[in-house]
């Protein structure tokens, strides 16, 4: 494998593409059967409706590993990989199924109703049977319609808007909500916004990153809002770290905010008791620093 690589022949490979080479290697091996062995997990991470007295509304549904070399590792090491392996799909219907169980389980309980969001991949959507599969595992668990929302990156979207709205409608069908995730990311972005029959946006890590420019920054994300709120999309703020970015999003009439200020994702049994414990959460400079899961 390592002696395929392009730069090798003439030797100018450096040892961390090498380990890294070597590592995603020793991964797509692990990954065999990992599913199986129950190696993957749900964490959630909340949602918090900022014009609406900070209250949780939902929460993103975020896979870790338990690899039993590594420990618990994040997804921007391993989701690549097996999208390249085509393993993506088992895992994105996985992951769906068992946060359908859970909600299930949750609302059966007498608990009030919870929006809970999972990612969908290129892959997935492609799929012919992609509808109906969702559709049928939030009809065997009974979730009510409203609930369950799927997210799709940018660079999911077909090179055919009319295919994925086609989509979307049935999906809108089946009682989902579409959202649009990582926007502005890629560089269709506006035209996106313009050609997408989607019910929530949400502005990219990025645009919440420090820029030297906060003037600018925020004329860019005020905007963003206004149209979106103007094309009847909600906005969900993703990556603020930040309790004066909480200040200027509400003002600046954004929806919903997912970030580290609010809380990190959290195993699915600690944001269970999150919403047992509190409505809603206070913003707070503490939690950023070092990246943890
Ligand atoms: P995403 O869907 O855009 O999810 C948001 C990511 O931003 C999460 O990273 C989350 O931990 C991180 N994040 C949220 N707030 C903050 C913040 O304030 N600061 C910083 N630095 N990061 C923040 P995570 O969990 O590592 O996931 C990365 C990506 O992996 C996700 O990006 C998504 O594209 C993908 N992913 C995760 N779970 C799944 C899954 O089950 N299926 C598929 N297909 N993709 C998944
Ligand atoms: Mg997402
Ligand atoms: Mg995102
Ligand atoms: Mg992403």
């Amino acid at each position: 494998y390592i002696k395929s690589l392009p730069g090798d022949q003439f030797g100018f490979y450096n040892k961390e593409i090498r380990d890294k080479v070597v590592d995603e290697s020793e991964l797509e091996s692990e990954m065999e059967g990992a599913i199986e062995r129950q190696e993957f997990r749900i964490f959630v991470q909340p949602k918090i409706s900022i014009q609406n007295n900070n209250r949780i509304v939902g929460g993103e549904v975020l896979v870790r590993w338990d690899n039993p070399r590594k420990g618990t590792i994040l997804p921007g090491q391993f989701i690549s990989i097996m999208e390249r392996e085509g393993k993506i799909i088992l895992l994105d219907r996985y992951m769906f199924d068992l946060s359908c169980k859970w909600l299930h389980e949750y609302l059966q309980s007498g608990n009030p109703p919870i929006n809970l969001a999972v990612n969908v991949s290129k892959m997935g959507i492609l799929r012919e049977d992609f509808v109906d599969y969702y559709g049928s595992i939030k009809e065997k668990y009974e979730i009510p319609d409203g609930l369950l929302e799927l997210e799709f990156t940018e660079t999911v979207m077909l090179s055919d808007d009319t295919v994925f709205n086609g989509l979307v409608a049935k999906l809108h069908e089946r009682g989902f909500i579409c959202s649009l995730d990582d926007f502005g990311a890629g560089y269709s972005s506006l035209n996106l916004l313009k050609n997408l029959s989607i019910d929530i946006v949400k502005l990219d890590i990025m645009f919440f990153r420090k820029s030297n420019d906060i003037r600018r920054e925020r004329i860019v994300i005020s905007n963003i809002i206004n149209m979106a709120k103007e094309l009847h999309i909600k906005t969900i703020a993703e990556g603020v770290e930040f309790t004066e970015t909480v200040e200027f999003l509400k003002s600046a009439g954004c929806d919903i905010i997912q970030g580290y200020v609010f809380a990190r994702p959290m195993p699915l049994e600690d944001f269970e008791r999150l919403l047992g414990e509190t409505k809603s959460l206070s913003p707070t400079d503490e939690n950023k620093a070092v990246n943890i899961c």
